[in-house]
Formats: structure tokens, sequence, C-alpha cells
């Protein structure tokens, strides 16, 4: 046992920004704490890789919250590094680059005529019926209808939402809805609406309006997304904690001291105790690592829950700029990604080649996908199409690429996903030794900030000894974005 001591007071399954935030605070408190990672450097999904120069982070990561304490201690981390900008952005639709979010009468002249009048009536009708009472909301489709009705779901919601997630809006649940537009007066959008429909002119001729900013303001790295986690690492091993990458955890029993946790790093396999393990990792990986087995509803309801995979097709192009946008989204099936950030526009580190840019295009799948198993080339190649159906670059632009395949990017809030979260963490959790945390650990469409709050939220939780230390509920208190 030469790197490692016999004891911790807890440790981290997994360097994303949820297990660093936790192992930050906790160590900063004296408590000693050892991080083990699998893959070869921290960060998780909050992470940068560099190629012939360029940084691609794994797609758009804007740091934003509510929270004043969190972006305070965030900004301090990050000192001058931290950089504000102004978020733009823009949807592929009917051929043409519409601003985002959806700029309602904007899109109604986008539209045809018959479409446009059709989702007038269709909103119309919604506005009527909410007076009638609110229904029970099931699904995304049925809060999508309740606020905007079935014409502009058709437009606005349909195509995107079943491109990303592949399936209907029918299958999402409406959780996700309400955790996506928290914050975001429903009320006060649809009067303003009204009012931008009553005094709609379809005569007026430029519908491709300038960019402008969209959004409050938000938060980059100068260098990249990941100098968010590296630093939070670095204070980590400040304060005496222990990081290792390329780790193999192997199996977690209960001990005297709490758990024992087994693990390999190269060809060495070591084993240390502590009395907490957090578990920021896949639900799907925790449960093969601890004993007993579950019991079999445990394991159905874990076969059920599914995560949705991402591919990022990153590609340097040979133009100056693609657009000025923050990032693009696109609805269209022919077009295979749906989004592009260009890095540019976050930071000129990212891109410090003159006459080049870099963009990245995400494209979502399961596992089991045929598109998971296609090969870089075949991805690029139709990436290319996409752009140039976009009219934004095409093949001659190509100077260089290369693919990420992420699994468990996002976890997918389909119809029942609650009940079986709830099930599962409760057994992983049951004798308080192991916790789940974060956006992975915990299933939960995490932004970053959220993750972090998180970390330090269960940090405190465990060092107080008081209160509920489970964050499930905590978690489901849906955070704004
Ligand atoms: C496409 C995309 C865009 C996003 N955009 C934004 C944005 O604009 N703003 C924002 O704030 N957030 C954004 N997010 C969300 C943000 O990335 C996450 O909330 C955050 O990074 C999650 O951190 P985490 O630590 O909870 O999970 P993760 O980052 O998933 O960390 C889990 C860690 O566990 C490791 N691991 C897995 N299995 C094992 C194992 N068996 N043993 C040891 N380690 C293991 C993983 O390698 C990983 O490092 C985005 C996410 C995605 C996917």
């Amino acid at each position: 046992m030469k790197y490692f001591s016999k004891k911790y007071d807890a440790v981290v399954l997994g360097a994303g920004v949820a297990g660093l935030a936790f192992a930050w605070e906790f160590s900063q408190k004296g408590k000693k704490v050892l991080v083990l990672e699998k893959e070869n450097k921290v960060g998780g999904l909050h992470r940068t890789t560099w190629y012939k120069g360029f940084g691609f982070d794994f797609c758009a990561h804007r740091f934003h919250t509510a929270n004043q304490k969190l972006l305070k201690r965030v900004k301090k981390l990050m000192g001058k590094d931290f950089i504000k900008k102004q978020k733009q952005s823009r949807i592929f639709l009917f051929n043409k680059f519409l601003r985002y979010p959806f700029e309602i009468p904007q899109l109604l002249r986008a539209m045809p005529k018959k479409q446009a009048f059709y989702s007038i009536f269709e909103f119309v009708l919604a506005r009527v019926k909410t007076k009638l009472g609110k229904p029970k909301i099931k699904n995304y489709k049925e809060w999508f209808e309740y606020f905007f009705g079935r014409g502009l779901y058709n437009v606005m919601c349909r195509p995107y939402t079943s491109k990303i997630w592949k399936m209907d809006p029918v299958k999402l649940s409406a959780d996700w809805a309400d955790q996506r537009f928290k914050g975001i007066k429903t009320r006060e959008l649809i009067k303003e609406t009204v009012k931008k429909i009553l005094t709609l002119n379809f005569r007026s001729e430029k519908i491709e309006d300038e960019l402008f900013p969209d959004a409050a303001p938000f938060y980059y790295p100068k260098e990249g997304a990941y100098k968010l986690a590296e630093k939070m690492a670095e204070k980590v091993i400040e304060n005496k904690g222990v990081i290792k990458t390329n780790v193999s955890v192997t199996k977690i029993t209960s001990a005297k001291a709490g758990k024992k946790i087994k693990f390999s790093l190269g060809n060495k396999k070591y084993s240390v105790f502590a009395p907490f393990v957090i578990s920021t990792i896949p639900l799907h990986a925790t449960f093969p690592l601890i004993s007993p087995k579950p019991p079999t509803n445990i394991s159905k309801a874990l076969n059920k829950l599914r995560y949705l995979n991402t591919i990022f097709v990153n590609l340097i192009l040979k133009k100056s700029q693609v657009s000025k946008d923050s990032w693009l989204y696109f609805p269209e099936k022919e077009i295979i990604f749906n989004r592009l950030v260009e890095f540019k526009n976050w930071s000129p580190k990212m891109a410090p080649v003159k006459n080049k840019t870099a963009v990245n295009l995400d494209i979502s799948c399961y596992r089991g996908n045929k598109i998971w198993d296609a090969s870089d080339d075949y991805l690029i190649d139709k990436a290319l199409k996409g752009g140039e159906k976009a009219g934004l670059f095409s093949k001659k632009d190509l100077f260089g690429g290369f693919v990420i395949r992420v699994p468990f990017a996002y976890p997918v809030y389909d119809l029942g996903y609650k009940k079986r979260v709830k099930k599962i963490v409760n057994f992983i959790e049951k004798d308080k030794k192991i916790f789940c945390l974060g956006r992975t650990g915990l299933f939960r469409w995490n932004n970053a900030d959220n993750s972090i709050e998180m970390g330090f939220e269960l940090a405190n939780r465990l060092l107080n000894k008081s209160g509920d230390t489970s964050l499930l509920s905590y978690s489901f208190k849906a955070f704004s974005l």
C-alpha cells in the first residue's frame, strides 16, 4: 500500500464537478478524502479536449446560477480566467435561422401562412381552455399544449424534442418541462405572446433579424470548461485530498469501519476503508459494485431506467467563422446533429489559429442504436452534409475532425422514471454509508451549478450529522436552469 492510506473519511467515485465539489468542501473542513476516477483526467462531462491547438468542450458549457453564494465562491476560485459572456442563439427552421428562445411573431411569419393561422387559432383556444381550470398534466406534450396550443406544439416542441430524446413528447414526463422552464414566468410570457400576436404584421419583409443577446449573462473559463474542474481538483489537493485517475473500482463491501472499497490502478490492487462512499457514477455502474445483490424489483427498475448517450463530432474548419452565435439548434431530421457550438465565440483561446474555426456537433442516441457504433468517418461525413444543408460549411472546408462518444450523458425523464429512481437510490443508500450525488449519480437533469451545489450540500449534511443525509428529495425540488 504505497500510495494510499488505509482509512479515509470519505471515498468519492467519479471526479466530475459534483464529486470534486463534495471533496473540496469535505477536505476544507479537515476531512481525509480519496477521489477515484475511471478516466485519465478529472472533469467528467465538464471536460475540454485539445486537438491541433483547438479546444473542444462537451458541447456548450455556460456557467450560470441563481445562487449568489455559489456564484461568488466559483468566481473567487476562477479569478480573472472566468469571463462574462452574453448568450446568443438561433434555431434553424423553415430554412431560416430564427431567434431562440422563440420570438413567436417571427416564428409565425416564417411559417407557411395556413400553418401560422392554425397555430394562432390553437393558441387562442388553449388560452380559453385554461379559464376552465388546469387539467392534470401527465406528459410534456400535454404541458406544452396547455400553455401554447397544438399548432405551436407541432412546430416548436415535437420535432426538436423527438429528435433529441428519440421518443415522442407523450412519453416524456412533464417534470422535464417544469425543470427546464423553471424561473421563466409562464404567465407573463403568455401575456406578452398574446399582445405580440394581436399586433402581428405578416407583411413585414425581413424575417431573419440581427442577433441580439437573449438571456442573462453567463460565465465561462477562458481556457475551456475543463478549467473549472481542474481548479476544484487543485483545491482538493491543497486540502490534502487524494485524486486518482485511471482507476477501476471493483467492489464495495460492508466493514466495521463502514465500507471497504476495492480498486485497481494499473496492475496493482488496493483496498481502503471509509465510513462514507459518495457515488457520482451512473446508477447502472454502481450496482455491480455493491453487495448483497439487489432484489428483483430493484433490478427491474434499474433495467427500465435509461440514460441517453451523446456523440460529439468535433470539426476544425478552414473558415474564419461559421456564425456569431453561442450555439445553433437544428430540429430538422435531415440534419444529423442537434446543436452546433462554435468555441471561438466563447473564448479566443479556444480557437487560436487565424482563418480557422472549430465547432462541436452533438448527436444523441441510445446504446445499441446503429449510430452509436457507426465509424468516425461516417459520422464526420454526415455532419458535413448537415452543415451543407444549413448553408454553414461543406466538405471542402474540413481541416480536421474527431469523434467522442459519451455514454450516460442525459438521464431520461420518461413516464415513471421518478418512482424508479426513488426505489433504486433508497436501496443504494439504505444503510446510510453509500450516497448518490450529481447529475449522473442521482439521475438528475442537472446543470453544473446544480451538481456543485449538491456536492457542497451533501458534504455539509454529513459534516453536521444533521437532517436527511439523502439528497433524493433535495434533488427532486426542481433546479432552475
Ligand atoms: C451536452 C451537454 C451540455 C451541457 N451544457 C451545460 C451548460 O451549458 N451549463 C451547465 O452548467 N451544465 C451543462 N451540462 C451539464 C453538466 O455537464 C453536468 O451537470 C455536470 O458536468 C455533471 O457533473 P457530475 O459530476 O454530476 O457528473 P459527471 O460529469 O458525469 O461525473 C461523473 C464522473 O464519474 C466518472 N465515472 C463513471 N463511472 C465510473 C466508475 N465506474 N468508477 C469511477 N469513476 C467513474 C466519470 O468518468 C465522470 O468523471 C451539459 C451536459 C451535457 C451532456
